[in-house]
């Protein structure tokens, strides 16, 4: 094994191949607060590209309640199980990655999951378990539901350090220098599923009809046309951002997505611990038992949820949080204008606005032309 520098670990660790960053990461920020689950994702990228034959299993783009749902079932709770104790000494990680802790001989450690585990996507991740308690017969069991919970929407994290990549021995699965997005090349790929079983978030899927393996292209077609993935341009709840990040070294301040990541850090790696260095990032849920937060978002999550309640107030991060869902062109940078936050693609023509304050307008309760009244019936 190589040694790396993973800088979401904030130490250098193991992996099967030399560190290669390519030219340009794509990155995403997900808002968790703004997530309805409307699953509008989900069927945006069904439809887009899984709908052949040996797919009807497969989403690329998934959204799973937390923290009782999975997709697929039980996915993160048995990769930490697996992985054991996961500690963090400040920002640094003092426990093992999936690397690491790999068994002798193996690239990572894994599991594969079972057909089962892929049968009911989203079936009663929502039922309070405070209700069904005592219902015997329920096709629920487990403890009692937490008063909180949220959405998790999930795609390939085009991880820095693919699992899939370090696990195949055809070599098929290979990260784009252009990019850096994760692809499967389906002509040399034999179905052995090594991908599936190395990959800790479970993004690639095995297609029982081709034999091969599949997963998330990033809408590359789009990308290549600076236009942002199916997933990020239909959300209806505006709670993704893609672009393209920096490495910590050389960030951009006036990028969206660095500003977000690296100078504000209030969007962070989804179990960094694993050692992949996904590059989607999450804005974390407020009202969630800050423990949980930790263990999925790191050891910045409180913070970044009190800069999140704090962002009213915070004129330049509501800028950045205001571009969510503004365009479909992808954001290469913004400023503020006035009382506008501005967004430019990479030739630097402005490419949308957006008020920094809502315009509230009050209409007169009588209209002159008419002599009608108008009432306010909320
Ligand atoms: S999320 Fe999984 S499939 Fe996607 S790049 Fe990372 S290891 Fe590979
Ligand atoms: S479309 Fe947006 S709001 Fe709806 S489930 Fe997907 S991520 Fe959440």
């Amino acid at each position: 094994m190589a040694k790396v520098k993973n800088w979401q670990l904030g130490r250098e660790m193991d992996f099967p191949y030399p560190e290669h960053r390519p030219k340009k990461q794509i990155a995403y920020v997900f808002d968790t607060n703004k997530c309805i689950a409307c699953q509008t994702c989900t069927m945006a990228c069904k439809t887009t590209w899984t709908v052949g034959k040996g797919q009807e299993y497969v989403f690329w783009n998934n959204v799973e309640s937390k923290p009782w749902g999975y997709y697929p079932l039980g996915w993160d709770v048995k990769v930490l199980e697996l992985l054991g104790q996961q500690k963090w000494d400040g920002d640094k990680y003092a426990g093992k990655t999936i690397f690491e802790a790999a068994p002798k001989g193996e690239p990572a450690l894994g599991y594969a999951p079972e057909d089962l585990d892929y049968a009911s996507p989203n079936l009663g991740e929502d039922e309070c378990k405070d209700v069904i308690k005592g219902t015997e017969d329920h096709y629920i069991k487990g403890p009692v539901h937490s008063n909180w919970g949220f959405y998790l929407a999930r795609i390939c994290n085009h991880c820095t350090y693919p699992a899939c990549v370090a696990a195949c021995p055809r070599k098929a699965i290979y990260k784009r220098d252009e990019d850096g997005i994760v692809l499967v090349d389906q002509s040399r790929c034999r179905g052995y599923r090594e991908c599936v079983k190395a990959c800790p978030y479970k993004k690639p899927y095995y297609n029982n009809t081709t034999r091969v393996s599949e997963k998330c292209i990033a809408c590359y077609p789009k990308v290549e046309n600076s236009e942002m993935p199916q997933c990020v341009t239909t959300c209806i709840g505006k709670i993704r951002l893609q672009g393209f990040k920096s490495h910590p070294d050389k960030i951009r301040k006036n990028n969206p997505m660095d500003y977000l990541i690296h100078v504000r850090k209030i969007a962070l790696p989804l179990y960094a611990q694993l050692g992949t260095e996904p590059n989607v990032y999450y804005i974390p849920p407020m009202h969630v038992d800050p423990k949980y937060l930790k263990q999925m978002f790191g050891p910045g999550a409180e913070k970044a949820v009190q800069m999140y309640r704090n962002a009213g107030q915070d004129k330049e991060l509501l800028a950045a949080l205001l571009l969510f869902g503004s365009t479909e062109k992808r954001i290469e940078a913004f400023k503020i204008k006035g009382e506008m936050t501005v967004g430019y693609d990479k030739d630097g023509k402005e490419i949308v606005s957006v008020p920094l304050t809502e315009p509230a307008i009050v209409r007169p309760a009588k209209v002159e032309q008419s002599g009608a009244y108008l009432y306010n019936n909320t």
